[in-house]
């Protein structure tokens, strides 16, 4: 996600020296990179224009804290205005309203708008214990029925049998009735998508609108067509009152144009990111988290949400209690958290969402993942459940009887045996809250740096 602009903007905001106060001189090269940076990221010109203005009159005269580097300070300011344009808080989904709350997702065809409303099914099923409805009214195409129909099943969501031979109208309006009749939470309306902006549609997306007065019209764009993402939605939002956009495709994004550019150019907040092809890679977009990420300080907090979401929450609870009560944590604690971990999408997955990993390079990171992580666990598979359960007793004999069973040198061994002591000593400071706890205390660590 956006790493093209990372690099670039980590690179240059290190740049400034000097000390005491920020001046025109010492950061007018700086602003020159941000600037490229931000036009080669493909943020719209006035954008762009607007955002080192605001930078620069923040900037000049400023009192560099005495713990801070001027360009540490620097990045201070240009995180708050990162923030600033990305709409400054997250805006989370209207659903106040007399059930069903409609929502409708519009958009041009291939933006992922069939994928992001199973998203949204998901989301609020299992996030907000909502009873939910799908519905297609994309009857253009027969498989894009099919397709949301396989997207919903796969999600365990209801999806409203529409047929090929209805009308948009028709179909919508049935949908309606079914949702009230059955007292469906939410109805989530995925619609047809045009190849570009073609009158008869764009009336037929009114019509549409009009008959199911939706809380929410989502306007969902891929990232990836950059500052023309923004124009888009600026002609949406002329036909139709947009209240969101879904950006999608993030995952894919190295620029970060669109993220930049679509709230000053239709004053409409991104709501969500869409970060994979999978129902529950959909992301709630905080600007300030985003910001972090832009500027390569991590995500500290999404990855928290990660692990209260996808990771076993019955396993850290029993590991909680364990640390409690005084027990040891032992190596079959070990495997399961290694296992844990890897369930949530891998070390990779988690270590780029720590503070100045961003800048690993991607072998690196692989190697990560594949080595490290895999080893360990056929190393802790290849010892005796009393191994597992006194570690000090593992001493030559067992040491080699292990690596030999589990294909790798003592040395493996041993440093498996020094994580697992580092993690042991971890584990005894934590009174309570497992790995979550833990990661609470490195999103601390976060802040610091900027303080
Ligand atoms: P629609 O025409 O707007 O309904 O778009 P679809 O939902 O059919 O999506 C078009 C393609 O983009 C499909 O192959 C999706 O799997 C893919 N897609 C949708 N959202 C994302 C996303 O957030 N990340 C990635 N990598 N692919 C996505
Ligand atoms: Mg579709």
């Amino acid at each position: 996600m956006f790493e093209n602009l990372t690099d670039r903007l980590s690179r240059t905001l290190r740049n400034i020296s000097g000390r005491g106060r920020l001046t025109e001189e010492n950061i007018k090269e700086t602003l020159r990179e941000v600037r490229i940076a931000l036009l080669e990221a493909d943020v719209a010109l006035k954008v762009v224009h607007d955002f080192v203005n605001r930078v620069k009159e923040t900037a000049v005269g400023h009192e560099v804290n005495k713990s801070l580097t001027p360009g540490q300070e620097f990045v201070k300011i240009v995180k708050k205005e990162l923030i600033a344009q990305m709409g400054g808080v997250n805006n989370a989904l209207n659903l106040a309203t007399q059930p069903p709350a409609v929502l409708l997702m519009v958009g041009l065809q291939g933006a992922g708008k069939t994928t992001s409303a199973a998203k949204f099914g998901k989301f609020l099923k299992e996030k907000y214990k909502k009873k939910v409805l799908l519905v297609s009214a994309d009857v253009y195409r027969p498989a894009a029925l099919k397709q949301l129909e396989v997207l919903a099943t796969s999600a365990g969501i209801d999806c409203f049998p529409a047929d090929a031979i209805g009308k948009p109208l028709d179909i919508v309006n049935q949908a309606l009735k079914q949702a009230k009749l059955k007292f469906y939470d939410a109805l989530i309306v995925d619609t047809a998508g045009f190849l570009h902006i073609d009158k008869e549609m764009m009336s037929e997306i009114k019509q549409v609108h009009a008959a199911i007065n939706p809380i929410e019209t989502l306007f969902v764009v891929d990232a990836m067509t950059g500052q023309d993402a923004a124009n888009i939605a600026k002609v949406f939002h002329e036909a139709l009152p947009l209240t969101g956009i879904v950006l999608t495709k993030v995952d894919g994004d190295a620029r970060g144009g669109a993220a930049l550019s679509i709230r000053q150019v239709t004053g409409k907040p991104i709501k969500f990111l869409g970060m994979g092809e999978k129902t529950e890679a959909l992301e709630p977009f905080h600007p300030d988290r985003v910001a972090s990420r832009i500027l390569g300080m991590g995500d500290m907090l999404s990855l928290i949400e990660d692990i209260e979401t996808q990771g076993n929450h019955e396993q850290a609870k029993k590991l909680a209690n364990k640390v409690k009560k005084g027990d040891k944590f032992d190596l079959t604690d070990f495997l399961e958290q290694l296992k844990q971990m890897r369930k949530m999408g891998g070390m990779a997955s988690i270590l780029t969402k720590l503070p100045g990993v961003g800048q690993l390079p991607e072998n690196v990171k692989w190697q990560m993942e594949d080595k490290f992580f895999i080893r360990m666990e056929a190393i802790i598979n290849s010892m005796t459940v009393k191994e597992r359960a006194k570690p000090e007793i593992i001493k030559g004999s067992r040491k080699r009887r292990i690596a030999l069973g589990s294909g790798v040198q003592v040395q493996d061994v041993n440093r498996l045996l020094k994580k697992f002591d580092e993690m042991q000593r971890m584990i005894k400071k934590l009174k309570k809250g497992g790995i979550v706890k833990m990661m609470h205390t490195m999103k601390g660590m976060d802040n610091v740096e900027f303080r």
